[in-house]
Order: structure tokens, then sequence, then C-alpha cells
């Protein structure tokens, strides 16, 4: 996994917010203010335009691309927290040119951290939370059970999927939805919908890849 491997990443994911920008939007609706595909969807086209932009980069420097353009580019709760995540994904990377199943893991893990740490949801929250945390540790547990990158990034799209179903039956306890109490029951998370977006590219750029 290199440079191009994290680019061909973001894109696919920038792709799949722009085709499902309506549906997070209209999840959003439900339980929050109504902008989270709008959101998403500004702070991804910037980051890809700025790639595009900009001198070739090594993979940690494409992730902290992305994760600094959300963060000014994108208000609201999920801009923030994508965007610390992104950041601290490239963090983690560091200088590496190649990156491996055990390297992306580990940066997964550190996304997952700068959203618990700036955002302070638990599992069970009705959050991004709720789909990255599953995500990880199967991503983890494929690994650990002899796994290539492309098999754990399947595993992590599944339990992606998995959580994101789950917030349905969940109350808010953070964001916007929170202030709808058990009204929130009943609706499915946008930003754990997002979520499922961000594994869903990452599986798909790892089936295209060659092993
Ligand atoms: P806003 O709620 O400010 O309008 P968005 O609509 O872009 O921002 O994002 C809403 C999503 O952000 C929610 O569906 C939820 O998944 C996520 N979210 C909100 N607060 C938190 C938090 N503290 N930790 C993790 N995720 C959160
Ligand atoms: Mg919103």
């Amino acid at each position: 996994m290199d440079a191009a491997f994290v680019r061909a990443w973001v894109d696919e994911l920038t792709r799949l917010v722009n085709e499902q920008s309506d549906e997070l939007t209209r999840l959003d609706s439900a339980i929050g203010d109504g902008d989270h595909g709008v959101n998403l969807r500004r702070g991804f086209n910037a980051a890809a335009q700025r790639l595009s932009d900009g001198p070739a980069a090594g993979p940690a420097a494409v992730l902290t691309t992305v994760g600094t353009t959300l963060i000014s580019k994108v208000g609201g709760a999920a801009g923030p927290l994508y965007g610390v995540a992104f950041r601290e994904a490239g963090r983690a990377l560091g200088d590496d040119v190649d990156v491996d199943g055990e390297r992306l893991l580990a940066a997964l893990h550190a996304a997952l951290a700068g959203i618990h740490k700036l955002g302070g949801a638990a599992e069970g929250d009705k959050t991004i939370v709720d789909a990255f945390t599953p995500a990880v540790a199967a991503f983890e547990d494929e690994l650990r059970d002899g796994g290539s990158l492309r098999s754990a990034a399947a595993c992590a799209h599944a339990a992606a999927e998995d959580g994101m179903r789950a917030t349905v039956d969940m109350q808010a306890r953070k964001g916007r939805a929170s202030y709808l109490g058990e009204r929130s029951i009943g609706h499915q998370d946008p930003g754990a919908t997002s979520t499922a977006l961000l594994f869903a590219a990452l599986a798909r750029v790892s089936e295209q890849r060659p092993e």
C-alpha cells in the first residue's frame, strides 16, 4: 500500500459521499439538522481538489491534507471529528512509504483514538464510534487470523455496516440527535452511515489492488 492506494481510497470515498449525499442528509433530517451529506460533500470535494492541485505526496501527507481540509471547510460535529481522524491516521503512518496491514491497523487505531478524544462518545451513544469501533476490531481480528489487508478491509466493511444498522435501536447520547432523547430511537445514525462508506471505500480499493 502506497500513496497511490491512499489516494484511490480518498477518491473512492469522495465518490461515495457525493453519491450518498442525499441519503446522508435524509438521515440527518430525521434526527439532526439535515446537513450531514452537504457537510461531507463540501469537505471531501475540497480535499480531493487540494490533492489534485498539490505536489505528489506520501501516504501520511495525503491523509493529513484530507484531515486539515475537513477541519477547515466543514462546520458541525462530523467535519472536525473526521478531520482529526484523518490527521491522526496520517501522523501514525509517519514517513512510511509502503503501508502494510499492520501499519494501516495502527493508523485506524489512531484515527479512532482521535475521535474518542475529541468527541468523548462511547459505544452505544449512536455516533460514528458505533461503526468505527467494530470495523477496527474486525480489521485487527482478521489480520491476527492471518488474513490479508484485502480480507481485513472486507471484514472491517461488513462490521461497519453491522454497527451502522445497530444504531437504529440506540438512543442518541452525543451530538444534536441527543436533544431528541427517546425520539432518536428508530432512526439510523448519519455519522455511523458515513463511517460505513469510509470502510466500503477501503474494501473496494483493496479488492482492486494486486496482493
Ligand atoms: P452536526 O450534528 O453538527 O450537524 P453533522 O450533521 O455533520 O454535524 O454530523 C452528525 C453526526 O456526527 C452524527 O450522526 C454523529 O454520528 C456524529 N457525532 C456527533 N457528535 C459526536 C461525538 N461526540 N462523537 C462521535 N460522533 C459524533
Ligand atoms: Mg447535521
